[in-house]
């Protein structure tokens, strides 16, 4: 007697789409059965017509707890992203109070959060100049990676220039861990973002002048070379360019484990809507052309990126339009800089993927699931259909509707750059560890469901 039995599906994973049926015991996959084969079980889900994918794993999500709670907390946060399909997220070590940089405070965060999440967590751990005697015992307690920022950061936080990258990197690869980066080089920001301040370009076009794919790229490179030089185990993080991925393709084919992921919104929305709609489209790397959206897809499909992350970083309506912590925004580079989508990641990709450009289902259970796992050192529990596996589910209905509202949003701010969108196939059902945590747009399940997932040793 099994406890749950998933069937008639079309089971998804990174290589093949296969009838079949997934007997879950406890909170493990028990048995993958061929079709007609239908064990005992106490709750049959039946998901004939719609394709069930492996949990899908969100590698970049900023939920702001403990200490920014206004912006996002692990309630609102963990249950938008149960609804939309991500059954594993994985939070940023900033904009918490105060940011997750020790031992010490691992244990004070995970005790603050764990009661209120609806899907599974894991850390990154802070990286930033004055704690890298701190890193070690970061690994230790689990952290997935270790963020860092060559470029500009929010106050709570500091960058690191590349000689203190170098040196983080060479204590990294001693225990084996993975340092990720956001990339965009600081002086050619910063200096564009004078040149257009002095020229009195405080328009949209200039902030995307401002932030143009040469800063990606150099601080893409510079890290590559690091990488390369140290033998750390890297990852760029939200890859917006075709020509950034390229260089890190060519990196992974030297051979170098050299990771990246991109964003939803880097793979539907463009530098128009930001020009066109402002404020709720600001992000940095920022959006770019159609063009560049159209071609990020290629490396999508090839394999090139573990993640296609939500980059989750929530705000208040007034610190996209008014002021931010009591600073009175004045101009488009005042704004305050993200974009929500952890609750759309899932099916913003398979409706621009799947639906517009025929991409084979297969590459999103490859890229949102089984290559972040294999990344992040939680393959083995998560990330795949298997037995043995974590009974991490998403069954979506290819043929579904939706239009994205601000009243269907769980976040806290009910905001978002994807409110207004249109698509086609959405996740209907969301189990983690055998759990069915969200039907149809709602949260089934209690807080609590969601656990800590520490990188497997
Ligand atoms: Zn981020």
């Amino acid at each position: 007697m099994y406890d749950v039995l998933v069937k008639n599906g079309k089971i998804v994973t990174a290589d093949s789409i296969t009838e079949g049926n997934i007997a879950v015991k406890g909170e493990k996959i028990a048995a993958i059965l061929a079709p007609g084969d239908e064990p005992e079980a106490a709750k049959v889900i039946d998901a004939a017509g719609k394709y069930v994918f492996p949990g899908a794993i969100d590698t970049h999500a900023h939920l702001n707890d403990p200490g920014y709670e206004w912006r996002e907390d692990y309630a609102h946060g963990t249950a938008a992203a149960a609804v939309g399909g991500y059954t594993t997220i994985i939070d940023m070590p900033l904009q918490n109070e105060p940011a997750m940089t020790t031992a010490a405070l691992f244990d004070k965060k995970e005790a603050a959060v764990s009661p209120n999440a609806y899907v599974d967590y894991c850390f990154w751990g802070g990286l930033i100049p004055d704690n890298f005697g701190d890193l070690k015992d970061l690994d230790d307690k689990g952290c997935v990676a270790f963020k860092s920022f060559i470029g500009p950061v929010s106050p709570d936080y500091s960058s690191l220039s590349y000689g203190q990258a170098y040196e983080a990197m060479q204590i990294i690869k001693e225990f084996g861990g993975r340092a990720g980066f956001h990339c965009e080089d600081f002086s050619t920001i910063k200096w564009q973002e004078k040149r257009m301040k002095d020229a009195g370009r405080l328009d949209w076009q200039g902030f995307l002048d401002s932030r143009p794919v040469i800063a990606e790229m150099l601080a893409t490179v510079d890290i590559i070379e690091i990488a390369k030089a140290t033998g750390c185990k890297a990852h760029i993080c939200h890859v917006s360019s075709p020509d950034v991925a390229q260089k890190i393709k060519e990196a992974q084919q030297e051979g170098y484990d050299i990771t990246a992921e991109t964003c939803s919104h880097y793979l539907s929305l463009t530098d128009q809507d930001v020009i066109k709609n402002g404020p709720m489209f600001k992000c940095a790397p920022p959006l770019r052309s159609q063009e560049e959206v159209d071609r990020l897809w290629e490396y999508v499909i090839d394999g090139t990126f573990s993640g296609i992350a939500s980059d989750h970083s929530p705000c208040s309506y007034d610190e996209k339009y008014n002021e931010i912590l009591g600073a009175k925004i004045e101009n488009v580079f005042d704004v305050w800089g993200g974009i929500s989508g952890i609750q759309s990641g899932f099916q913003v990709a398979f409706h621009e993927g799947c639906v517009k450009r025929g991409v084979c289902p297969t590459v999103l259970a490859n890229a949102m699931a089984a290559q972040p796992a294999k990344a992040f050192g939680i393959y083995g529990r998560k990330g795949d259909i298997r037995i043995g596996f974590d009974a991490d589910l998403l069954i979506v209905d290819p043929d579904k509707e939706w239009e994205i509202t601000s009243e269907s949003l769980l976040y806290v701010n009910k905001i978002s750059a994807f409110v207004g969108m249109k698509g086609k196939g959405l996740p209907v059902c969301t189990i983690v560890r055998g759990s069915v945590v969200a039907e149809d747009g709602k949260i089934t399940a209690e807080k609590g469901v969601g656990t800590l997932i520490r990188k497997l040793k």
